[in-house]
């Protein structure tokens, strides 16, 4: 029988990945902290080979764009019933199609994923997906940003790291979570450790006052500048 107490434990996050390569998972996803909270079952992942799924002799996933063009495209025939297998067995998941054409990927939107029970993931290939699966299975696309990758793999990969190290025990220290850039529409501070000296550079004095309104009014104040130097769009939100 469990306690009452087994019976309220926390399930571990859920990440299911549909990919061509499953392969390439976990990947550095099973190294340092990500790694060790797999190890410890904060956190789960499932792969979906794609081509499980594929059609005739040969498990053919792809096939050429209508209307003419370049590369393939993954087939919704194969798609959608690899995804209703991964759904069957998690259907709560949000569902998420990483693509270069998605709303960007922001710390607000990762914070969402990780307070849930987890995020299914379609790595796309090729041209990319047929866009009836996108609209049948009501997949929500998201960039990791303005560049083209070869696959979603590696986009899957940041994601979920992204969302791992936010669960409650990864990092060992929750306080330095509040203080990254983003958590407050600034980029983060600059950081410093010891030597007090290298190489003829200094660390600012007040970081060695021991005042703590000053260090926090300075930070602060080096957060604006240099959010205001590189990200002036962050500042806007
Ligand atoms: N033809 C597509 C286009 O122009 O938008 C690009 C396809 S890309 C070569 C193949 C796959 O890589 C995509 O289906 C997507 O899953 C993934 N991908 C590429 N760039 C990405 C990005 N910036 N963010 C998320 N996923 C990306």
């Amino acid at each position: 029988m469990p306690t009452e107490q087994s019976s309220l434990a926390r399930q571990p996050w859920q990440a299911t990945v549909l990919t061509i390569f499953p392969e390439m998972f976990p990947g550095p996803l099973g190294v340092s902290l990500s790694g060790q909270a797999l190890t410890a079952g904060t956190w789960r992942l499932d792969c979906l080979n794609i081509r499980d799924f594929g059609l005739g002799r040969h498990r053919q996933v792809d096939d050429t764009p209508a209307g003419g063009g370049a590369g393939m495209i993954l087939r919704p025939d194969v798609l959608g019933p690899a995804i209703d297998v991964a759904l069957a067995a998690a259907p709560d998941l949000p569902r998420v199609y990483l693509s270069p054409r998605g709303k960007p990927l922001t710390q607000a939107r990762v914070r969402d994923l990780a307070t849930g029970p987890g995020v299914l993931l379609l790595a796309g290939r090729f041209e990319g997906i047929d866009q009836r699966v996108i609209d049948g299975r009501n997949l929500e696309e998201i960039s990791i940003g303005d560049y083209v990758l070869s696959g979603g793999e590696l986009a899957a990969m940041v994601l979920i790291d992204a969302c791992v190290r936010l669960l409650p025990g990864v990092l060992g220290a929750q306080d330095s979570l509040s203080e990254e850039s983003f958590e407050h529409g600034l980029l983060e501070y600059p950081q410093y450790t010891k030597p007090r000296e290298w190489e003829g550079r200094s660390i600012p004095d007040v970081l060695l006052s021991g005042d703590h309104k000053k260090v926090a009014e300075w930070r602060r104040r080096e957060a604006e500048r240099i959010t205001k130097e590189r990200r002036p769009d962050l500042l806007g939100k």
